[in-house]
């Protein structure tokens, strides 16, 4: 959230839309994307690369946004997704926007590379359900010496999501490229702090028209996960194939 010299509060959007939920364990419901602009990281395969600079996206006061959120909340939403861009950016925008949206009863869910534990932990209590994204070494998040410290974020933000008592997902998007060892070794780093009972799905996301993982490579990902939590699923992402945003 940025503030006018005047001390009004801003938050910068990229787009906000009603569609399919296109991805993971709760793919197919009508979801509201609320895509903040800006985005630290740098995935090569990143699909919203308009979203990922810090000044692109209109911007907004917040009474506008949630005017925006008002207007274009559709009947039956099963959820508003908060999105980008990489949310946490703009987490204190995030916060009260989630807030807006929860006191009119929808479920709030956040989408993040969680690179920031601390800021996360604000976000948090104001979100039912999250999806952290975990980034294997091959999408080119950050830099080689820095992925280390982006890990370290995103178990922070798992248990800090479980504690709680969050509604949880892990997504890991996988290329052809994906390195087996370094996921089974993400695998063990997850379940060796979290018990399977906690997490509500842990969605293995083919990339879409970049370096694209074969099935037999994709079964080598499933396969390392499987033994260890039955809830793991193969799930390319749906919007794509009917062609909607
Ligand atoms: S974290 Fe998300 S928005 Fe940022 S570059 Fe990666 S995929 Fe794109």
């Amino acid at each position: 959230m940025q503030r006018t010299a005047q001390g009004i509060k801003q938050v910068r959007l990229s787009e906000i839309f009603t569609s399919v939920e296109g991805e993971g364990m709760l793919v197919g419901t009508k979801t509201m994307f609320v895509r903040l602009a800006g985005c630290p990281l740098g995935c090569h395969w990143c699909d919203t690369p308009y979203a990922l600079p810090m000044q692109s996206g209109d911007i907004y006061s917040m009474d506008e946004a949630k005017t925006l959120i008002s207007e274009q909340l559709q009947p039956n939403t099963y959820k508003v997704n908060f999105t980008g861009g990489e949310p946490l950016a703009q987490h204190e925008g995030v916060v009260e926007l989630a807030q807006f949206v929860k006191e009119k009863g929808i479920r709030t869910y956040l989408e993040s590379s969680c690179y920031d534990s601390a800021r996360f932990a604000k976000v948090l209590p104001h979100i039912d359900i999250c999806k952290i994204e975990f980034k294997l070494s091959d999408a080119k998040a950050v830099d080689d010496k820095n992925h280390a410290t982006l890990i370290k974020n995103e178990l922070e933000c798992l248990e800090l999501a479980i504690g709680s008592g969050k509604i949880t997902y892990i997504k890991v998007v996988v290329t052809n490229s994906s390195k087996l060892k370094e996921f089974k070794d993400l695998v063990l780093k997850i379940f060796g702090m979290v018990g399977v009972e906690y997490i509500s799905g842990f969605i293995i996301q083919p990339s879409s028209k970049i370096d694209e993982p074969t099935l037999e490579t994709l079964f080598g990902f499933y396969d390392a996960v499987y033994p260890i939590y039955r809830e793991v699923r193969i799930v390319p992402q749906l919007h794509k194939s009917i062609g909607v945003r």
